[in-house]
């Protein structure tokens, strides 16, 4: 689920929104679509292998091919 944080531009409230598709965040508390999206550390923060591959991430070291990796 795309989590991503922003910080409006018009009152500097930060906050998280959950976006589907096209959808157009606005600022919670002052309805303004004038947002900076922030870096989310969520996405980053956890460490440990990338989102994806069923095949491992190719290095010769990969969590996957030394018995799995620890977000199973
Ligand atoms: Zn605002």
């Amino acid at each position: 689920m795309p989590i991503f944080e922003y910080r409006c531009e018009t009152c500097g409230h930060k906050f998280e929104a959950i976006l589907f598709g096209e959808q157009t965040p606005e600022c919670p508390k002052c309805h303004t679509e004038k947002l900076e999206k922030q870096l989310s550390t969520f996405a980053v923060s956890k460490g440990g292998h990338p989102a994806a591959p069923a095949a491992g991430c190719g290095q010769s070291n990969c969590c996957m091919m030394n018995g799995g990796c620890d977000l199973n």
